[in-house]
């Protein structure tokens, strides 16, 4: 039986890589993240697994027997100040059931699952799914102007490489991932797993306002543009109109301000706007009256205002007959059924969905917090779900 002390076992490898006092930060294609892939070959080795890399970067534990096997896991890169269970949690799982059950299982750490370094999130499980947009995508810069391309090609992948990712999905006769619940659904009903039903949908703008750098002090007010000023309220217009529409999320996660100096009127500012939803109806209705105001925004501001769909992901519900198979096998572990919820992150499962059969086990989180060092997760609950997910591998 999976227990949380092996699982505590397999996770005390990662302890060390880019950890530090404000959190995990092991960014896509760099060091860090090529130390948690020697993390992985250890752990492979130990399971009796072996790896392989596939055209996305994607990092395959493969069984000896011929596919199509049973793929379970997740991601291994965080965003910057993250926790330490967001991606490795599933991927520990993953080879403590590979170990365990009698079936030939693979274990899969998928590339650049954040998208936090290039804005590219589910980059890998897109890949594999052949629905990157290439070759556009290879040309995003991080913060320093490094490339994603060039990014790749530092780490050992070549990026010219990516369109012979999908084949490798043939390897796969469905897919599972555990992962911790992002908030505190599963703490609030006592409940330590949960299955989910379906991702939500999710739109993520970005928005480039155009104002003029000029003097703090001397500029009168009717002569500003300033590009601060006019993102302030463009941030608090995309709130307000989100009250509208109950089931819809909106944050303003990131922004960027030129030449972002104490005594200049701000010239130039980026920001992203992340939408969710259980579907795009209600971001889509968001969108529209946020362009209205937007144009009025402009207009009594003076500041231009662009605004771009920086990534769009799909409503995806996952496989009916695997949901069946992991309720069942919670009412083996648990005693009763685990509840069903519908999930509000992106997740790898959810873009390999459209694919092969897939499912998602959320872990419960007491505090609820993620992507941030307050992360938590009782590895108890955790072996209940790697007991579960082995138990629905095995009846499948
Ligand atoms: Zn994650």
């Amino acid at each position: 039986m999976i227990t949380s002390d092996a699982l505590a076992a397999r996770l005390v490898g990662l302890a060390d890589i880019g950890v530090r006092a404000d959190g995990v930060c092991r960014l896509a294609w760099s060091e860090e993240d090529a130390a948690t892939r020697a993390w992985f070959e250890e752990q492979a080795g130990g399971a009796g697994l072996r790896v392989a890399r596939d055209p996305a970067g994607n990092l395959w534990a493969c069984p000896e027997a011929d596919p199509p096997w049973w793929g379970i896991g997740s991601h291994l890169d965080s965003v910057r100040g993250g926790g330490r269970f967001d991606g490795p949690l599933g991927v520990a799982c993953g080879f403590a059931i590979a170990d365990g059950v009698p079936r030939p299982v693979a274990v899969l750490s998928f590339a650049d699952e954040e998208g936090a370094r290039f804005n590219t999130p589910t980059f890998g499980s897109k890949a594999l799914s052949g629905r990157l947009d290439l070759p556009g995508v290879l040309d995003r810069p991080d913060d320093a102007g490094v490339r994603l391309g060039d990014a790749m090609r530092e780490a050992g992948v070549d990026p010219d490489g990516i369109g012979e990712a999908p084949p490798w999905l043939g390897r796969l006769s469905g897919f599972i991932e555990i992962h911790i619940d992002q908030t505190t659904e599963l703490a609030g009903a006592s409940e330590p797993v949960g299955v989910v039903t379906s991702l939500a949908a999710r739109t993520r703008l970005q928005a480039h306002l155009y104002g003029r750098a000029d003097h703090a002090g001397t500029t009168p007010r009717s002569e500003r543009r300033d590009a601060l000023s006019a993102a302030a309220r463009l941030i608090v217009a995309a709130e307000e109109i989100a009250r509208a529409h109950p089931t819809l999320t909106v944050t303003t996660s990131r922004i960027i301000a030129q030449p972002n100096a104490p005594t200049t009127i701000a010239a130039e500012v980026r920001l992203w706007i992340d939408a969710r939803a259980p579907s795009f109806a209600a971001i889509d209705a968001w969108r529209s009256h946020l362009d209205e105001r937007l144009r009025e925004l402009e207009a009594c501001s003076g500041v231009e205002i662009d605004v771009s769909v920086a990534s769009r992901s799909d409503a995806r519900e996952f496989s009916p007959e695997l949901r069946r198979k992991l309720i069942r096998a919670t009412e083996d572990v648990l005693g009763h059924a685990a509840p069903e919820l519908v999930c509000f992150a992106g997740h790898d499962a959810g873009v390999l969905a459209e694919r092969v059969p897939a499912a998602m086990l959320l872990v419960r989180n007491p505090t609820g917090i993620s992507h941030s060092p307050a992360e938590t997760v009782e590895l108890e609950d955790a072996a209940i779900a790697a007991q579960v997910v082995a138990r629905a591998v095995e009846a499948t």
